[in-house]
């Protein structure tokens, strides 16, 4: 899956990589599973060529930003970290997920990308707008400029939640982030978001939502709750991607 919004750029490459690629196979490496990319497939489906640096998050719900600036190749480089930012020419950005949801950012202007994972958690701990503060802040890039793809997750009509998040959303972004159908409580993650990025400045129209529920296109992408993923110690993922190129 791509962004019609992202596309439109030349010098950009960016994706979704779901179910159907088996590019990505994992490796237990100190009680953690580690992914180990296929660049042959990477290169013959995504165009990320063999050279190309591969960078991503440990991902651990946080609201961690970091700055990407090293040409060393090297996985757990940032492993309490859920977003990176580079203005780095052929280094790619990666964010894995199976319901959460994974945010592109890209200003064109600067040219500078961002990759993001942002579950309930993320969402509440703001950390898109945290991307979006160190790309200003790093980067002088202008907010109006700012582009953002919001990739496929477990969406309202199916992200059951109890009352605890509830309470939590409510207080933060309001009553129309959720839904109640026959006594359950859901929640719309989406909507949340993009309260988030409007309220900090991002452009309504500089938003482009996938729309794509996991678990309703369980067959072209894993989601953790369809399938029963929680709590193992390995699980194929979605992985997302943007990159600059030369
Ligand atoms: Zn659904």
């Amino acid at each position: 899956m791509r962004s019609k919004l992202l596309a439109a750029y030349k010098n950009l490459n960016h994706g979704v990589i779901g179910r159907k690629y088996k590019i990505v196979d994992y490796q237990l490496v100190k009680e953690d599973f580690l992914p180990i990319f296929r660049r042959r497939g990477l290169n013959k489906f995504f165009a990320i060529k063999r050279t190309d640096l591969i960078f991503y998050g440990g991902q651990q719900h946080t609201n961690r930003v970091a700055l990407v600036k090293t040409k060393k190749r090297g996985q757990l480089a940032f492993p309490r970290t859920d977003a990176l930012v580079t203005n780095q020419k052929n280094s790619y950005l990666f964010v894995y997920t199976a319901d959460c949801l994974p945010l592109l950012f890209y200003s064109p202007q600067r040219e500078v990308i961002a990759a993001a994972h942002a579950g309930y958690r993320g969402v509440l701990n703001g950390v898109a707008e945290r991307v979006v503060k160190m790309m200003v802040s790093k980067f002088q890039v202008n907010k109006r400029d700012i582009n953002i793809f919001v990739g496929p997750a477990i969406l309202s009509c199916h992200y059951n939640i109890g009352r605890n998040v509830e309470k939590l959303f409510i207080k933060k972004f309001g009553r129309s982030v959720i839904k109640r159908k026959s006594g359950e409580i859901y929640l719309d993650l989406e909507k949340s978001l993009k309260i988030q990025l409007i309220k900090c400045g991002i452009l309504p129209e500089k938003i482009d939502f996938s729309h794509v529920c996991t678990v309703c296109r369980n067959q072209d992408y894993y989601s953790a709750r369809k399938e029963g993923l929680f709590g193992k110690s390995r699980f194929d993922s979605n992985w997302t991607f943007i990159g600059l190129k030369q």
